[in-house]
């Protein structure tokens, strides 16, 4: 404030327009001479003010606007005029031109502080943008220093404007301690969706593995009555195709299968029966168990928690086809799988 030069009276619009026929005061006893007609049409306060000359000091023709630096006051009235103000004076009065934006209702200049602030965050200022973006009810700018100053949280800490806040805003303080939890919050629950969502698209791809090996075949697995083909390309999802072709391998001999003491036969039973739920075509369908499952759903139904499952790999599934295209066999590279010496492997329906 100090640097404002307030003294003597500054002639912003002298030349092209009629005369002047107002004059604004500020607190600095800065008078700046203006058309009444330009002001009233670009505030709609300012135009309240002046078509009820009773409001104005009739004598003087003047408009008071106080409580703000001189020099903010004349770039708020350029501002009026000629819908403009450059980045170094947003750097040096968008704190004020915000609040004088907010006062007078002029919408422009509102939205260019608003922005103009948001890029200018930083962690000294984060507090005192906060308030005067709730008082000047500015959400967008509230909103992004809400998440600057939390996740610079430990810096703006060590600030006076915290500490000010703490001894004069104690609502405030609150408000922001509870965006912080929330945020927190935020995040873990988007971590662990996308993780769950990882494991359900896992799954779906499982499903179109299972559904190709157990109709056309892959590299070395197929279904019993088709030979399998060594020169049968990977498909396109051969990472998880493979896991399931050694897991199918393992099922098909394990000696502990029957009497459920093997995890991995446990989990091919399940993926199985994870088909067999979201299949549609079970009476065509060459997956194992498929219509055994059928069966014993209509006879006893599913448990809610395992419907919950196959819903969410029922979407994911959906999902996935929308974003990725089609199985491509032609362009997947070969993978030399040779040296595997795999087993001549077939499945047993
Ligand atoms: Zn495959
Ligand atoms: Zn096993
Ligand atoms: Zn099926």
């Amino acid at each position: 404030m100090s640097s404002d030069n307030c003294s003597g009276d500054i002639d912003l619009f002298s030349g092209e327009m009629s005369e002047t026929d107002i004059q604004v005061v500020t607190s600095g006893g800065l008078r700046i001479p203006a058309h009444s007609a330009v002001l009233a049409s670009a505030s709609t306060v300012l135009e309240n003010i002046l078509v009820r000359p009773e409001k104005l000091r009739s004598s003087e023709r003047t408009i008071r606007i106080l409580g703000v630096p001189c020099d903010a006051v004349s770039v708020f009235i350029r501002f009026l005029y000629s819908s403009k103000c450059t980045e170094e004076q947003m750097e040096r009065h968008g704190i004020h031109l915000l609040a004088l934006s907010h006062v007078y209702l002029v919408p422009k200049l509102k939205q260019r502080c608003t922005k103009g602030l948001a890029e200018r965050l930083t962690i000294e200022n984060a507090v005192d943008v906060l308030q005067l973006a709730r008082l000047c009810d500015a959400p967008d700018l509230y909103l992004r220093s809400m998440k600057f100053l939390s996740s610079n949280f430990k810096k703006v800490e060590e600030t006076e404007g915290w500490k000010f806040l703490q001894d004069h805003d104690p609502l405030l303080e609150l408000e922001i301690l509870q965006f912080m939890d929330e945020a927190e919050l935020r995040k873990k629950r988007t971590r662990r969706h996308k993780r769950e969502l990882s494991l359900y698209l896992q799954l779906s791809e499982a499903m179109d593995c299972l559904e190709h090996i157990c109709t056309e075949g892959c590299t070395s697995v197929g279904p019993c009555d088709k030979e399998p083909s060594y020169e049968t390309q990977p498909c396109s999802k051969f990472d998880t195709c493979q896991g399931l072709q050694l897991l199918i391998r393992h099922f098909a001999t394990c000696k502990r299968r029957t009497n459920g003491s093997c995890l991995r036969c446990k989990r091919m039973w399940q993926i199985l029966r994870l088909h067999s739920s979201i299949c549609d075509q079970p009476n065509d369908c060459r997956v194992p168990l498929c219509r055994q499952f059928k069966l014993k759903v209509q006879q006893r139904g599913d448990d809610d928690l395992w419907k919950s499952l196959v819903g969410k790999v029922v979407s994911a599934r959906a999902m996935s086809s929308l974003s990725l295209p089609k199985r491509k066999r032609v362009d997947e590279p070969k993978m030399d799988l040779g040296h595997h010496e795999v087993m001549n492997f077939r499945l047993a329906a």
